[in-house]
């Protein structure tokens, strides 16, 4: 075992970099550091925890667990009140790879972890909040915090600002060729920033452990997806902006070849591609419909001038809404409370947000839930068996095609101290075409209230290669969990517990 205690690990995080588009790229040449450093790394498919993949994957990475020990996933804010305003990590006592790290006596810099909470008092260097795709919980901008404190005004005196000035990409939805050209070369110039902060941190600070990653190969994935094969108007966009998305894991690539010098030969190197791309139709909102209606809970004469008003508000262009939004909000609070639909504690069970991907339903639990009204036992199963079929028989009226692609029981896929606060139900879309409206003897049919606004959405599974003194180049042929690929790099450390994934033989170094 060539364990030695100059052991250092790079984690370069590349969120939402689709693996399949890397390696047609990488094919073309267009990406000749990934290529080289493919050559010499274990490589393999990485499985994220299934009906939760990209709501879930980052926190899964960080504690070495699945949703049903750490609790989080893109939803779960919601559920914070629950926990005493803790997140679902903090609330299980769980710490992320690099705090048990430095629990361990090792040095760790971390650049932009997303969505994982570090408790308190880090002992390492953290930057938070920068560049990121999403904003904090409930706030509209992202702020930068670091750690030591008097970091972040270094960071904001001597490198550039966030072009998106701290705002979530989906605020700017750039559909012209001006626009996009703009949204392109911001995130190629976030990406330079983060390059240029991460370097002169490995070059001025001792680590051992060290993650940097880049988060704007999701925000392109979610506003560029409809160039990569453009027609109609697409086409025309295209002729001027080319491929914005091909151009920025260009300059990602670019990125992961100056870390990867920068780090040196000695140093063992995880690129984590966490999860991927594909079209962005989505049953999103529309389930919570389905649900109504299904339980009798729709209350039909609102439904159409909510409809009519809620139509009107979408067709303002967003920043004019961002102003408005105070307006609407003390309209709609004094005119309808919580809104459209019946609040969710009075209802049998509600949509929960899981991403776009698909939608998780959260159902009412006597002695579970606040204002249980289903009871526990042979109700709540045949209650969950009547929500499957029925969703199941439900069709998209543009294909004719299911509209559910799978729906699981949260708790066949995930156990532990968290599940319970998980949605009962995971329902994933078949989102190949555009979901205009819905139909089943049940329900009758029902119009897509919210089509998404991006073009292009998740897929679930990522690619992970890792690189460094031992390891022979090979492709694994099986996945490997998401879950275990933070104790595999923990046991290069010689740290073996804290995680309930398992640290994998195929991802230690070859004895010399
Ligand atoms: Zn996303
Ligand atoms: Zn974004």
């Amino acid at each position: 075992m060539p364990l030695t205690d100059d052991t250092k690990v790079l984690v370069i995080g590349l969120d939402s970099f689709d693996p399949q588009l890397a390696q047609a790229w990488m094919e073309e040449g267009k990406l000749p550091h990934l290529t080289a450093l493919m050559a010499a790394s274990v490589t393999g498919r990485v499985r994220n925890p299934p009906g939760l993949e990209a709501a879930a994957v980052w926190s899964s990475f960080s504690y070495g667990a699945d949703p049903g020990i750490h609790g989080m996933y893109d939803g779960s804010r919601d559920r914070r009140k629950a926990l005493a305003g803790k997140s679902g990590g903090e609330a299980a006592g769980l710490r992320p790879l690099w705090s048990i790290l430095e629990d361990a006596g090792r040095r760790s810099i971390v650049i932009e972890a997303p969505v994982v909470p570090d408790g308190a008092e880090p002992r390492g260097i953290r930057v938070v909040n920068w560049f990121s795709h999403l904003p904090e919980e409930g706030k509209s901008r992202r702020t930068l915090s670091t750690q030591p404190p008097e970091l972040r005004e270094i960071i904001e005196r001597d490198y550039a600002g966030d072009p998106l000035q701290g705002r979530m990409c989906d605020y700017y939805q750039p559909r012209s060729a001006a626009k996009l050209a703009w949204f392109r070369d911001s995130l190629i110039g976030r990406v330079r920033t983060k390059t240029a902060l991460a370097t002169d941190l490995m070059q001025r600070e001792p680590w051992d452990f060290f993650l940097v990653n880049f988060e704007d190969a999701h925000c392109a994935g979610h506003h560029c997806w409809h160039l990569l094969d453009p027609s109609g108007d697409d086409a025309a966009i295209a002729a001027q902006v080319g491929n914005p998305l091909k151009t920025l894991y260009m300059a990602i690539d670019e990125a992961v070849g100056t870390l990867v010098r920068q780090a040196g030969e000695r140093v063992n190197v995880l690129v984590f591609m966490s999860h991927g791309l594909e079209p962005p139709h989505t049953g999103l909102r529309l389930l919570d419909r389905i649900l109504a209606r299904l339980n009798g809970e729709l209350d039909e004469t609102r439904n159409g001038i909510i409809t009519t008003l809620r139509e009107a508000w979408r067709s303002i262009p967003l920043p004019v809404r961002h102003r408005l939004q105070p307006i609407r909000d003390a309209a709609k609070a004094a005119f309808y409370g919580e809104g459209f639909l019946p609040s969710p504690e009075t209802r049998k069970c509600h949509e929960v947000y899981t991403g776009e991907r698909g939608s998780g339903i959260r159902i009412n639990l006597v002695g579970r839930d606040p204002h249980g009204l289903v009871q526990p036992g042979d109700e709540y199963e045949a209650f969950c068996d009547w929500l499957i079929k029925e969703i199941g028989a439900v069709r998209n009226d543009g294909t004719g095609e299911a509209l559910a692609g799978e729906i699981v029981r949260t708790r066949d896929v995930f156990t532990g101290p968290m599940a319970d606060t998980l949605p009962d139900l995971l329902v994933t879309w078949n989102r190949h075409a555009p979901i205009p409206s819905v139909s089943s003897p049940s329900i009758g049919r029902i119009r897509h209230p919210h089509p998404s606004i991006r073009t292009g959405d998740h897929s679930p599974d990522g690619l992970f290669l890792l690189a460094g003194p031992g390891f022979a180049p090979r492709r694994l042929n099986d996945d490997v969990s998401v879950t275990d690929l933070a104790p595999s790099l923990a046991a290069l450390f010689g740290v073996h517990a804290g995680f309930q994934g398992r640290a994998l033989e195929q991802l230690a170094p070859a004895p010399p």
